[in-house]
């Protein structure tokens, strides 16, 4: 019962002057139009972006930072991820727009738009040489949207039904990541590795894995496509009497990566060039290599079925983006610029144990050659750089809490290593 002479805390206006009036146990209210203007201020918010994308309004881990337009995306992820311009473009966009159009469809928000107009999905497959920094990409974005991320091999896949990892397990593994929560596991992300690794052996004879690839590209077109999938929350072998969770997968974003050696040669052929003088993402030669156009520009669904992909399941990654070969100087950056870079991180640990230490411009020049020379991109880094300091980090010995990393000090832990090449 509302109480005569009540006003509305927010224009004044009398009961009486109002349809409808809405009051609290204290005997606060608020009139018909106030609702509605702070209804409008909210709505338009949601129109630039600013929304949660479910309807916990309470809980802070449930949003998606939709406010990120793909040029904030891409500069959040630049402060992660060296080089590989292109890539991060493509990312930032294909990954804005898959979570525009989630809140679209989630909160009818555009009344310009057609509500029965149906997105498909836009996944995407990422081609690089190992250690350029596919995984970190994916990881970057994932932290960029604050949404929940795994990482999964398909090497380690099977069909339903096989020993090993069945590609549900994917989806519990995302639910656990979600803390739980069927509204975050539907918006999260899912990377999926060393997809080249699970190509069908007739569609490319150079590679030697056994067949079964193909029945776990089946097996993931289930999820890569929206589809409700019923999962165990915490994964492991299913038993009839056991609980299962449904996740719809339809706003699921699945990142496949792999090197897909070999596919220049598919390329080359198919454009009758000669692959001699391109080399497969910018190669580690890359001043000569920057100077050539990619021939990965070139890259068609079609020859990913030639390399082994089945079409349902090349059809289900629209998105195809490939990354650089790492050169000299973006190793030379990696080792110094991200946040939390490889040098920064060693320099903290001595900290802890009150010793500085310096690390000469030559000697991380000379790193990167031999980090060149190694052929593992940029995860070759840890293990050289763990070769070099493992020994003062096990002795902590320092004159004057000092220890001078020059290019002499440098070369000679790398000479007496199994790093010597
Ligand atoms: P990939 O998935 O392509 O094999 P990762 O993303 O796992 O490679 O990279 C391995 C490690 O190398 C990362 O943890 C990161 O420290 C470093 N790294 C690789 N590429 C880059 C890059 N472009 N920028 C910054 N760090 C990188």
């Amino acid at each position: 019962m509302v109480k005569e002479g009540l006003t509305c805390v927010f224009c004044g206006r009398e009961k009486k002057s109002v349809n409808l009036f809405i009051t609290n146990s204290s005997n606060i209210a608020i009139c018909q139009y106030c609702i509605e203007h702070s209804y409008n201020i909210i709505y338009k918010n949601k129109k630039f972006g600013s929304l949660n994308i479910n309807n916990n309004k309470n809980s802070d881990s449930e949003k998606i930072n939709i406010i990120k337009k793909p040029k904030d995306i891409k500069s959040f992820i630049d402060d992660y991820v060296v080089g590989q311009e292109n890539t991060k473009i493509n990312l930032s966009i294909a990954v804005y727009n898959h979570y525009k159009k989630i809140n679209l469809l989630n909160n009818n928000i555009d009344n310009k738009l057609n509500s029965n107009v149906d997105f498909d999905k836009s996944n995407i497959l990422m081609i690089g040489s190992t250690g350029t920094g596919k995984t970190l990409l994916a990881k970057s974005i994932s932290k960029c949207l604050n949404v929940p991320f795994i990482i999964a091999d398909a090497t380690s896949l099977t069909e339903s039904g096989y020993v090993g990892d069945d590609v549900e397990n994917i989806l519990s593994r995302l639910f656990q990541a979600a803390n739980y929560s069927i509204k975050r596991t539907e918006i999260g992300i899912v990377f999926i590795d060393e997809v080249d690794k699970i190509a069908r052996k007739s569609g490319n004879p150079s590679i030697t894995r056994d067949v079964s690839g193909e029945g776990v590209q089946q097996a993931l077109l289930k999820i890569l496509e929206g589809s409700i999938v019923h999962v165990l929350p915490d994964g492991g072998r299913r038993h009839p009497e056991q609980k299962t969770v449904a996740i719809n997968t339809k706003n699921i974003l699945f990142i496949c990566a792999g090197s897909f050696e070999g596919i220049e040669k598919i390329v080359s052929n198919r454009l009758n060039v000669s692959n001699i003088g391109f080399v497969q993402s910018g190669g580690n030669n890359s001043k000569q290599n920057k100077d050539k156009f990619n021939i990965l520009d070139f890259i068609s669904p079609n020859d990913l079925r030639l390399f082994g992909l089945i079409p349902e399941f090349i059809g289900r990654l629209p998105i195809i983006t490939y990354l650089e070969d790492l050169n000299k100087e973006d190793l030379k950056k990696i080792m110094l610029e991200p946040k939390n870079s490889i040098i920064e991180q060693y320099k903290k640990i001595f900290e802890l144990d009150g010793i500085k230490i310096n690390v000469t411009n030559d000697a991380i020049d000379f790193i990167a050659e031999k980090v060149i020379d190694l052929n593992l991109g940029a995860r070759g880094l840890r293990s050289v750089c763990e070769e070099i300091f493992r020994e003062d980090m096990y002795t902590l010995k320092a004159s004057d809490n000092f220890i001078l990393f020059d290019k002499e000090t440098v070369k000679n832990k790398i000479l007496n290593s199994r790093f010597y090449i």
